[in-house]
């Protein structure tokens, strides 16, 4: 486990950051509490996204790397099952490379580096851009009007989130989409009105509301994000496709646990209603799960 890094109180961070605002930026601090932070960068070498604001919601006085390494990465992940978890011998099986750009961010962050703008800036900044909310962490926590702030002056955005089960997140329907791992989770989300992303194994077939990401491989990477912004979450009486893709390597086997875990319930087919919805509700996500939704019904 890496030591345990140095880090600015937030009078200090923001008193550097000011000291260089003269200077280009490389991004923007757009919200922190005593969690977490939320950073904006304008610049990506991510082929998959193309030309998009990256948004990024990490923990604010714990370097992202040791956060995965302690399991304090539930401040900015929750209880995602791609976190992996030590104590039950469960490996990670997240797609983002924390040691990387997280981590990197995150330093430069506890360094001064980044400008902090209010949401009077945000039309200068990020008018006419494409936005991606959540490079990595959960999209919910950015508040949602910054969510809503953002979107209106963005030219198209993308995000994802997991929480999507929970009664206090289903203000970011019309913004990100459900990331579901199941039919079954398919089923339920879509119950509550979300659009979805799928990642499914490439023995799980198809259903008639889904389309292949088509910047996927097994679509031939035939676009990015910023050109198909198709994941920009549900509007009013919404006709277009879910979007799905296929997983391979570590990620894929945690989609196999989780199948085994619903065995209950077969298939898309099923409509998840009544006790069998609340019993993969609880198996899933937890009872106190239950009671958030409970007033949605
Ligand atoms: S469907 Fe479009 S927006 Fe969604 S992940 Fe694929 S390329 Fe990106």
């Amino acid at each position: 486990m890496p030591a345990k890094p140095k880090t600015l109180s937030v009078s200090k961070r923001r008193a550097r950051a000011k000291k260089r605002a003269y200077r280009p930026t490389i991004g923007y601090v757009l919200f922190e509490n005593p969690n977490i932070v939320v950073i904006a960068t304008t610049r990506t070498k991510n082929p998959k996204t193309g030309d998009m604001v990256q948004i990024w919601i990490l923990p604010r006085d714990v370097d992202p790397m040791r956060a995965v390494q302690t399991g304090e990465d539930d401040i900015v992940c929750f209880d995602c099952k791609h976190r992996g978890d030590k104590s039950a011998g469960r490996k990670r099986t997240c797609y983002v490379q924390v040691a990387k750009a997280p981590r990197g961010i995150w330093r430069a962050y506890n360094r001064g580096r980044y400008e902090y703008l209010a949401a009077d800036g945000y039309q200068s900044v990020f008018g006419g851009k494409k936005i991606r909310f959540g490079a990595y962490g959960e999209p919910v926590l950015i508040p949602i009007a910054i969510v809503r702030a953002l979107s209106a002056v963005s030219a198209g955005r993308t995000g994802y989130t997991h929480q999507w089960m929970r009664a206090e997140y289903q203000v970011y329907r019309p913004y990100v989409m459900a990331s579901v791992d199941s039919p079954a989770e398919y089923a339920l989300a879509k119950s509550f009105g979300w659009r979805t992303f799928r990642a499914r194994t490439a023995d799980q077939a198809l259903s008639a509301a889904e389309i292949i990401c088509p910047a996927s491989d097994e679509a031939g990477y035939r676009t990015t994000c910023a050109q198909c912004r198709l994941c920009d979450g549900a509007r009013e009486n919404d006709a277009r496709k879910d979007i799905a893709i296929i997983v391979h390597g570590a990620a894929a086997k945690s989609f196999v646990s989780v199948d085994a875990l619903i065995a209950s319930v077969p298939s898309a087919e099923v409509k998840l209603e009544g006790a069998v919805r609340d019993a993969y509700i609880a198996r899933r996500f937890g009872a106190d799960a239950l009671v958030s939704i409970g007033g949605m019904r």
